[in-house]
């Protein structure tokens, strides 16, 4: 059995070894980024229509031409040549450094022309270069439901974490005004269960709560630290642990002066949102926000979450002319029961 490689040749060889090639020559050509079924079974096709299939690829260079995007190609010209060497229906595997393949095809002089997809084989230059020494042109459609680009999509959809972003004060705990001590920290009832349940489902857990306590100077940012940390490790004891907790400690009318800032982390601002996509890698639109105050959806929209819920709680601002959440309940446990109920509810 002949290696792999035998079968991948520069352009002036593949012009010379064409005519050792089992006649009539059927001649094609693409970038085969990611090698799918779609092509797979197109080029098998090609195959049948003759004796042996040359199979061209565009350059890296000629691929970026096509403009599928600037990461694209994904794999090397070599590598994207070897994986086609190793198909039954491939005799020979070449490159082409321009656009189109018409040079090419003007040297090799194929019998048979074949193009993968839905095109007007008339309009094609191809077809008229390959036409001038008797030769034809035909199109293959592709198989529906296959394709790089969209395949590409897939993956990286689902390559984002997706999260549950939760407010604190209102959501997770009872909204007592300015919490800062363990002593007085109080789950909202369900709430661990609930964000128990989120974790079970898949979705990691990240707090973004505003503190403007802080620039207020009514508690330390030592004080908050030694809270939030006694909150985390009681929610990993109930198997409800939080990825990360983002919080903004400012507030422009503040007594800190540090503190005492406009800021683009304090809610409806959406800053707290936007670095925890950065630094955890979420899937913002695979994502969803539970709040209790109108700041909380606003940020969540301008961060581009893909749905806001609001919850009711005592202490939460009259709601007014804000934007709308998509849905509103009683509290986490109610909201989660919803959202994890599955299609019929
Ligand atoms: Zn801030």
């Amino acid at each position: 059995m002949s290696e792999l490689q035998d079968k991948v040749c520069s352009r002036e060889q593949a012009v010379e070894r064409v005519a050792a090639l089992k006649r009539p020559v059927v001649f094609t050509n693409g970038v085969f980024d990611v090698l799918h079924r779609g092509h797979v079974n197109y080029l098998h096709e090609a195959s049948k229509l003759g004796g042996s299939l040359v199979v061209a690829v565009n350059s890296d260079a000629s691929a970026r031409m096509l403009g599928k995007g600037p990461d694209r190609p994904l794999n090397k010209a070599e590598d994207r040549a070897a994986v086609l060497a190793g198909l039954a229906s491939v005799s020979l595997v070449t490159f082409f450094d321009e656009r189109t393949p018409v040079a090419l095809i003007e040297a090799m002089r194929p019998d048979l022309y074949v193009k993968g997809g839905d095109y007007d084989m008339e309009t094609l230059e191809e077809t008229r270069v390959v036409r001038s020494w008797g030769g034809d042109a035909v199109a293959i459609p592709f198989v529906d439901g296959y394709s790089t680009t969209s395949l590409v999509k897939r993956i990286r959809a689902g390559s984002g974490r997706k999260v549950a972003f939760l407010d604190r004060d209102g959501v997770i705990n009872l909204d007592r005004a300015y919490v800062h001590k363990w002593e007085e920290f109080e789950f909202v009832p369900g709430a661990v269960a609930a964000m128990r349940r989120l974790r079970e489902a898949g979705y990691e857990l990240v707090v973004v709560t505003n503190q403007s306590g802080l620039a207020r100077g009514m508690y330390s940012e030592a004080e908050y630290q030694a809270l939030t940390d006694a909150m985390c490790a009681a929610l990993a004891q109930a198997g409800a642990a939080v990825t990360a907790v983002y919080h903004c400690p400012h507030h422009p009318k503040g007594k800190v002066a540090d503190l005492a800032v406009e800021c683009d982390c304090r809610k409806p601002a959406p800053g707290m949102i936007l670095r925890a996509a950065k630094e955890l890698g979420v899937s913002l639109a695979d994502s969803f926000l539970v709040g209790d105050k109108p700041s909380d959806i606003e940020a969540a929209r301008a961060a581009g979450v893909g749905r806001a819920y609001i919850v009711q709680s005592d202490n939460a601002e009259s709601s007014g002319e804000h934007v709308q959440a998509d849905a509103a309940f009683k509290d986490l446990a109610d909201c989660v029961a919803h959202l994890l109920s599955g299609p019929s509810t």
